[in-house]
C-alpha cells in the first residue's frame, strides 16, 4: 500500500485498527522525499532521524492498547517560519541560516504533546514575503503538476509538499494570501483561520496585525482536524482570542440548503484569467444546483486594499525585522579585514568593519534578499515623520473601510465566493523582476487579512495546461464552522480534489 498518498484520517483508522504502523508510514514518506524531492526542493530542513524515533515511540503506545488522537504518529511538515526547538528555523533567509531557536512556538508545543511526526522544514519565500516561493536564499521551490512554474507562495514549500506526497498535512502562514494562493496553485486545501484563532506566538514575525498561522491538507476532513489541534487561546499570545473552540469536524455535513453564498461585484474585474474566471463561475452553478441561495454583495473598497496593504505590512515589518543585527540572531558579517588581500573575498576595504554600526549595515546587506531590503525600505519610508500621516495614517483608515464593507455584506449572507488567485501557477521568473505584478497576484486574498477573517482555498478546476485552480470561501470572523461545512459540501459533490500530479 502506498501509505504516503492517504490522508490523516485514513491513517488514523489504520493505525488505530494496527494495520499500518507510524513507522512504515513516516518511512514511505521519506523514501518518496529522497526520490523525488530533488525536482521541487519543498524542504529546507529534514529531521529523519527526530521523526522515526518519535514514529517507534507512538507506534508502542499503541501496541500497549493507549489511546491516540486523530493527528498522533501522522507526518506533518512545517513552515521554516514557525519556531522548532533545536531545529533549525531559517525564515527562508541566509540572515538566519546558523539559527537554532531554544523554544517551539505553541503550535509545535500542541503537536508534540499529541505525538505528531514533525517531517522537517519547509521552502517559504524570505521571511514570508513573496507570493512564488523564489525569494528563497535556499532555492526556488517547484510546482509539482509542472516543475517549469512556481507553487505560490510564500508558504511555497508547505503546499508542495502536500501536493506531491511528501508530507500528509503541513502548516503555513498568511499575512496577505501566502496559505490560499500556494494552496489554490498547488491544488490543495489551505485554511487561514480568523486573526487571534491560533496562537502566533513562536511564529517569527513579519506584519504581526496580519500574519495568521493555518494548514494545508489533502482535503476538508483533514482540514477541520488539524485545525481542531491548533486553535485556541494562549497566554503567551495576547492577540489570540478567548473564545471556546468548537469540534471543527462536527461541520462536516454534505449540506449547502441552508447557506447564502455572496458573489462580491468588484472580485470578476478585467485582469482575471478567462480559465479562473470560468472555473468560479461553474462553482457558484455548482452551490446553486446543491440549494444554495445566491445573492450579489458588493465590496466597494477592494480596488485599494494592494495599496494599504503595501503600506501596513511593509511598515510592520521595517519594525520586526530591525532585530536580525547580527547580535541577537544569526548570521553575522566576517571581518576580514585583518586578512592579507589574498585572502579576501571581496574587496578590501569592503570587508573591513570600522564600527558597530558598520557591522549592522554588512550584515544586514549581505542577510537579507532583495525583496526584503525593498520592504525594509517602504516600510521605514512610510513611517518616517512627515510620511506617516500622508501613508501610514491614511492605510489604516483604509482598512476600516475594506473591513467596514465586509461587515455590511455579511449582512446578506454567510459566506462569501471568490478566485484565489487571479492566473493559474506561472512561469519560474516570469514576475521575479517586476514586483508590482508580482503584488497583484494577492489581489483576492489580501482584503481578508486586512479584515482579519477566515478563509479556505479548495480545488475547483483546472486549466487547459492542466494546472489548478482554486476556489475562496470567506467566512465571518470565528465562523471558521460555516467556510467548512460549505467547503465540505462542495467537495463531496465534486471530483477535483481526487486528482494527482504525476512527479
Ligand atoms: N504575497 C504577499 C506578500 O508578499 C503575502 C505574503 C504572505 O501572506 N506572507 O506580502
Amino acid at each position: 500500500m502506498e501509505l504516503y498518498k492517504l490522508t490523516a484520517h485514513e491513517l488514523n483508522n489504520l493505525l488505530v485498527e494496527k494495520k499500518a504502523s507510524s513507522f512504515e508510514i513516516t518511512t514511505s514518506i521519506y523514501e518518496r522525499i529522497e526520490k523525488l524531492n530533488k525536482k521541487i526542493n519543498s524542504y529546507i530542513t529534514l529531521t529523519k532521524e527526530l521523526a522515526l524515533q518519535k514514529a517507534e515511540k507512538v507506534d508502542k503506545k499503541i501496541s500497549k492498547g493507549e489511546k491516540i488522537s486523530s493527528i498522533s504518529g501522522i507526518p506533518i511538515a512545517i513552515k521554516d517560519v514557525i519556531s522548532t526547538r533545536d531545529i533549525r528555523t531559517t525564515c527562508g533567509s541566509k540572515i538566519l541560516s546558523n539559527y537554532i531557536p531554544i523554544y517551539d512556538a505553541t503550535v509545535i508545543e500542541k503537536f508534540k504533546k499529541e505525538d505528531v511526526i514533525i517531517l522537517g522544514k519547509t521552502n517559504m519565500d524570505e521571511f514570508a514575503m513573496g507570493s512564488s516561493t523564489e525569494n528563497s536564499a535556499y532555492g526556488v521551490c517547484r510546482n509539482p503538476w509542472n516543475t517549469s512554474t512556481i507553487p505560490g507562495g510564500s508558504s511555497g514549500g508547505s503546499a508542495a509538499c502536500v501536493a506531491a506526497d511528501f508530507a500528509i498535512m503541513s502548516l503555513g502562514s498568511d499575512t496577505g494570501g501566502s496559505i490560499r494562493q500556494p494552496a489554490s496553485m498547488c491544488g490543495v486545501v489551505g485554511l487561514k483561520p480568523t486573526y487571534g484563532r491560533v496562537s502566533r506566538y513562536g511564529l517569527v514575525a513579519f506584519a504581526s496585525s496580519l500574519d495568521q498561522i493555518g494548514t494545508f491538507t489533502k482535503d476538508i476532513e483533514d482540514c477541520a482536524i488539524l485545525l481542531n489541534m491548533i486553535a485556541g487561546h494562549d497566554p503567551m499570545d495576547s492577540t489570540s482570542v478567548v473564545k471556546e473552540v468548537p469540534n471543527y469536524t462536527q461541520y462536516l455535513k454534505n449540506d449547502a440548503q441552508k447557506v447564502k453564498v455572496g458573489i462580491p461585484k468588484e472580485y470578476f474585474v478585467k485582469g482575471t484569467d478567462k480559465e479562473v474566471e470560468k472555473a468560479i463561475l461553474n462553482s457558484i452553478e455548482t452551490f446553486k444546483k446543491l440549494g444554495a441561495e445566491i445573492v450579489e454583495v458588493s465590496l466597494p473598497h477592494t480596488e485599494y486594499a494592494v495599496a494599504a496593504y503595501y503600506i501596513i505590512a511593509p511598515a510592520e515589518a521595517s519594525s520586526n525585522l530591525a532585530r536580525y543585527d547580527g547580535v541577537h540572531y544569526g548570521f553575522r558579517t566576517e571581518n576580514r579585514g585583518h586578512l592579507p588581500a589574498s585572502q579576501q573575498a571581496g574587496k578590501t576595504e569592503d570587508r573591513k568593519i570600522s564600527s558597530i554600526v558598520d557591522m549592522y549595515e554588512k550584515t544586514r546587506d549581505e542577510g537579507f534578499g532583495e525583496e526584503v531590503k525593498r520592504r525594509i525600505m517602504l516600510g521605514t519610508y512610510a513611517l518616517s515623520s512627515g510620511y506617516y500621516e500622508a501613508y501610514y495614517l491614511k492605510a489604516l483608515k483604509v482598512r476600516t473601510l475594506i473591513k467596514n464593507d465586509f461587515d455590511k455584506a455579511f449582512k446578506k449572507c454567510d459566506v462569501i465566493v471568490t478566485p484565489v488567485s487571479p492566473t493559474p501557477a506561472f512561469k519560474i521568473g516570469e514576475k521575479i523582476s517586476d514586483p508590482l505584478q508580482m503584488y497583484l497576484s494577492d489581489i483576492f486574498t489580501i482584503p481578508v487579512n486586512l479584515a482579519g477573517l477566515p478563509a479556505i482555498s479548495i480545488p475547483c478546476g483546472f486549466s487547459k495546461g492542466g494546472l489548478p485552480i482554486g476556489l475562496q470561501i470567506i467566512g465571518k470572523p470565528f465562523d471558521e464552522g460555516q467556510i467548512l461545512r460549505t467547503a465540505y459540501t462542495f467537495e463531496q459533490n465534486t471530483e477535483y480534489h481526487n486528482k494527482k500530479p504525476k512527479i
